[in-house]
């Protein structure tokens, strides 16, 4: 016990070639996100009436990048497993480059003497409040918007944590039909994100959230290494699935996605044009404001109960045995209850009676005839 406890604490420090791994890593996707062409898509407007701009280039960086590091591998330049070999060096590399850089985020907010809504600081005065969610709404870094490159960063991430994964069992031999599903739906899910990057421009988090630890964290250590759980999972338990399990892990994932896209799509589309037919229809509009017609007529967060099925339909390859492949979507669970909470009394706030009416024609938040 004490040697596994000693050998995990010694895999934990990281080395200079975790660091380096991270700084090239970050290093390309700075100047791929700044060189690479892409659509640039303006954000919401900002209470001084300023937007931002960001360029959607991330699906094109990110299969550059799969490409380079696939020829790389191929030449033997770098190794396909690092990421598996030393994952949790990687890991609290990571996670003390978030503590780091949210410090230095801490004290540039406090020193900003900008007015702008995007870097106008918002300084509570309570040390640990200001750091844990920030001080200013999007702040820059060589004119990169670290909130959208930290986010892009961590949904890469959990990608090439995914792929490594996968190196290994092919390595290892042990390659099977839990790994290939549990890779394909995640692969399919992350590629569908930098598909429609241009959705994420008008997300809570970029819209609303300061960039403290708790976004820096989130996006550049949890998202990756805790979603990725699974993989890691699998990598040393063996799961046989029947033929009837497999089919129903895909109907829950074609369904899931099929809500989530759907829901978040109707709302992007309903944003530009407010007259957008919705399924074959003319859309109803509340107070000309909010859309009450298709996902967003069956529950007031219908995207959020896709995801929730997306999140399920990748731990199912693991089977039941164990709850630790459950991980990903018990968390999902609980941060989407809370942030449906959160969102609900934002709107409320912003609508007024436009959300009271919302709300006596889509009485559900979640699922239907449950929550
Ligand atoms: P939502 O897409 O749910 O957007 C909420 C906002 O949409 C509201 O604040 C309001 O903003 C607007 N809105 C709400 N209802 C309506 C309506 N009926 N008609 C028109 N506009 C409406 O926000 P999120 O950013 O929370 O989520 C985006 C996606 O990201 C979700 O699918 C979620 O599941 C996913 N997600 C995934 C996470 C993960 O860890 N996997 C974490 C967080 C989110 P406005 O003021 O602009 O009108």
């Amino acid at each position: 016990m004490e040697l596994d406890l000693g050998s995990l604490l010694h895999a934990l420090i990281p080395t200079w070639n975790s660091v380096a791994v991270l700084g090239v890593y970050f290093g390309y996707l700075a100047i791929a996100g700044s060189i690479l062409p892409g659509k640039v898509v303006s954000g919401v407007t900002l209470q001084d009436g300023s937007r931002l701009h960001y360029r959607c280039n991330g699906l094109l960086s990110l299969l550059l990048l799969v490409g380079l590091l696939g020829v790389g591998a191929q030449m033997e330049i770098v190794s396909a497993t690092v990421i598996s070999e030393r994952g949790l060096e990687l890991l609290s590399a990571t996670f003390i480059f978030s503590v780091v850089v949210t410090m230095m985020l801490y004290v540039a907010g406090r020193l900003s003497k900008n007015k702008v809504s995007s870097l106008r600081p918002h300084v509570t005065g309570n040390l640990i409040e200001d750091w844990w969610f920030g001080i200013q709404l999007n702040p820059q870094f060589f004119s990169i918007d670290l909130k959208f490159f930290f986010v892009r960063a961590g949904m890469m991430g959990w990608l090439f944590i995914n792929l490594s994964v996968l190196a290994k069992s092919i390595q290892n031999g042990t390659l099977n039909q839990s790994m290939i599903l549990y890779q394909s739906f995640c692969t399919l899910y992350i590629l569908d994100y930098f598909f429609y990057e241009e959705y994420m421009t008008s997300t809570w988090d970029i819209i609303a959230e300061r960039l403290g630890f708790m976004l820096v964290f989130g996006d550049l250590v949890w998202i990756p290494f805790t979603f990725s759980i699974q993989g890691w999972w699998l990598l040393r338990n063996n799961v046989e699935l029947t033929t009837a399990a497999v089919i129903a892990n895909c109907f829950v994932f074609l369904l899931g996605y099929m809500v989530f896209r759907g829901a978040n799509k109707q709302k992007h589309d309903f944003k530009k044009d407010p007259k957008a037919p919705i399924w074959g229809r003319a859309p109803r509009v509340i107070g000309g404001k909010l859309l009450a017609s298709g996902y967003w007529g069956i529950a007031r967060h219908c995207n959020y109960l896709g995801d929730l099925m997306l999140a399920l339909s990748f731990s199912l390859p693991c089977g039941i045995s164990s709850p630790v492949p459950y991980f990903y979507p018990i968390y999902l669970l609980i941060l989407l209850i809370w942030r449906e909470r959160r969102d609900e009394a934002r709107c409320a706030e912003k609508y007024r009676e436009v959300w009271a009416e919302y709300r006596q024609l889509v009485p559900w938040r979640i699922l239907p005839y449950l929550y």
